[in-house]
């Protein structure tokens, strides 16, 4: 779902998708992939509309609706057969400000490559756009397809900006079809989409299904194909993929559903077992953790949640998203509610994910109530158990006593950080809210500098490290410096030096000529360091 696109970022924060800050568009670089021969006030309004809607939409109004895009499912999905009685499906497509011409392709792929006979309607769900195209226009639009489709499509407008959550809540009660399928309206369904998923959902009416996502570039419109993964999040709850399992693999059935930790927000699951395990949590605002939470309640509750590769849709990935300009205060924010709905005693971790303190964070996540009615009501199991059942690649951090920045009583004002990325040279800057400013206390004595990793096996944690020459810390793989033996263990308590155990050197900050600070590893001139949030006591 999110990648990274091709125009560099404004945003220094490294997070993998990051896209909250509505980037400065650099039209020539836009233009430069796409677009020549335009003239001047072409491109002036190809620049317009893509500032306005996050993806080229001069390029989207050009293409046909019934384009076709490549087949990107494996050979042998084109083998299988399906039953001939099927359960009847709803799609629903939510948005919010997206261009006509992208819902258009949207239904026209629905229509075109979904059987007629089992696509019994398509709820549109408009989450309070404000563009005029999607007034009357979209209304006459939606008039002209029924006179071919009768009453095929409906349309469905929020008064009012309710969020993801709620206008995927919104679609699904208004469905009536046996399945449902909740989408996204920047997507074009590829062919036999819908008979893996319904087929499956047959089988089981507790699986909640996602197809595979391929990408549609946002200025191109060309598609990448994606390969099949499952689908996981970090600690902040923020979703990634993951590899499919060796289970799986060494099954040697390339067809066969893959079961996931998680999915990415696009789902199709049973009508009524969907609505009775509760839907999405309408708590949930803008954007994000819908997901999560989704998928712990499923797998938690009874269900299951599979990824199924012959089904496969293929989805816009836009440079920006038109309803926030920073993401991370809807993210970290749904993300503690989750945490509070369903993570019991890990739930720590998130907060720890978000340098927040544990107790007061000062975040409203809103009543959660209901949710824990329904973990009450449905007999869920822990998250204890997903975590050791369902998804034990993602491992909580028992040993951190202490996070977030640090600083040196010489100044306040500055923070340790991890420097540029890609690099290991941590720096002191002045203090920010971004992760490279997170630390994490071991009680081995390990400090993990940057964002926090969930999963020791896929990415790796960096440690600040005392080479044991020059003055320079550096950051190293925690696993790697560890093996060879480097110096990465620290002494540190609160309001007193950090010092390395083996070279018995301290990590101070020293005044340049330029009177900016460098970080240096000196015998010990007694500075000392405050740490922002304590987990526990460390008494050593
Ligand atoms: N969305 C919405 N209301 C909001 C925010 C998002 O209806 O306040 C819709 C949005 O239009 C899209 C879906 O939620 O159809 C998922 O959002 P988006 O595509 O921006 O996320 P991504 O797919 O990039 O994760
Ligand atoms: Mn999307």
């Amino acid at each position: 779902m999110e990648q990274q696109g091709h125009v560099e970022w404004e945003n220094a924060e490294f997070y993998p998708g990051w896209k909250g800050v509505k980037a400065r568009l650099t039209p020539k670089k836009l233009l430069q992939q796409w677009g020549k021969g335009l003239s001047e006030a072409q491109q002036k309004e190809a620049q317009y509309l893509f500032l306005e809607f996050g993806y080229n939409v001069f390029l989207s109004d050009q293409l046909p609706y019934n384009r076709s895009i490549p087949d990107t499912r494996h050979a042998r999905c084109l083998q299988k057969t399906y039953p001939a009685q099927l359960p009847s499906l709803s799609v629903i497509l939510i948005f919010m400000n997206e261009a006509l011409s992208i819902i258009q392709r949207a239904i026209t792929s629905i229509i075109n490559r979904t059987p007629p006979q089992l696509l019994k309607e398509i709820i549109l769900v408009d989450d309070f756009s404000s563009h005029g195209e999607l007034k009357a226009r979209l209304n006459k639009t939606i008039k002209l397809y029924n006179q071919n489709y009768p009453a095929l499509l409906k349309l469905i407008r929020h008064t009012e900006r309710k969020g993801l959550a709620q206008a995927r809540n919104t679609g699904l009660g208004a469905a009536t079809a046996d399945v449902v399928a909740i989408l996204d309206a920047h997507i074009e369904v590829n062919v036999g989409w819908a008979e893996p998923i319904l087929s499956r959902i047959q089988e089981d009416h507790t699986v909640v299904v996602s197809p595979v996502f391929d990408k549609i570039d946002f200025n191109t419109f060309k598609l990448e194909k994606y390969e099949l993964a499952t689908v996981g999040f970090d600690w902040k709850l923020w979703c990634q993929y993951d590899p499919v399992p060796q289970a799986w693999i060494d099954a040697g059935d390339v067809t066969a559903p893959v079961k996931s930790p998680s999915i990415m927000g696009i789902l199709a699951a049973n009508r009524i077992f969907l609505t009775k395990i509760g839907a999405l949590d309408g708590g949930m605002l803008v954007y994000g953790g819908e997901n999560v939470e989704l998928s712990l309640r499923v797998w938690q509750c009874g269900g299951k949640i599979e990824i199924l590769p012959c089904s496969r849709v293929a989805h816009l990935e836009r440079y920006h998203k038109p309803y926030a300009m920073d993401l991370r205060i809807p993210l970290r924010r749904n993300a503690l509610r989750v945490a509070e709905s369903w993570m019991d005693e890990h739930k720590y971790m998130v907060y720890l994910a978000w340098n927040m303190p544990i107790k007061n964070s000062g975040i409203d996540y809103g009543d959660i109530s209901s949710r824990k009615a329904l973990r009450e009501k449905l007999k869920c199991k822990t998250f204890d158990w997903y975590l050791k059942t369902i998804y034990p690649l993602l491992k909580p951090i028992p040993n951190i006593v202490c996070y977030g920045r640090i600083k040196n009583s010489l100044d306040e004002s500055v923070c340790l950080d991890r420097g540029p990325v890609p690099g290991n040279s941590p720096k002191v800057k002045p203090c920010s809210e971004f992760s490279a400013q997170s630390m994490y206390y071991l009680f081995s004595g390990e400090f993990y500098v940057g964002e926090l990793i969930s999963k020791e096996d896929i990415h790796e944690q960096y440690c600040l490290t005392d080479s044991g020459h020059g003055e320079d810390p550096t950051l190293e793989l925690c696993s790697q410096a560890a093996q060879r033996g480097q110096h990465i263990y620290w002494d540190f308590r609160q309001g007193k030096s950090i010092k390395n155990k083996d070279t018995a050197r301290c990590l101070e900050i020293r005044k340049d000529p330029s009177g900016s600070y460098r970080l240096v590893l000196e015998s010990c001139t007694q500075q000392t360091w405050k740490i922002q949030h304590i987990v526990r006591n460390w008494g050593h």
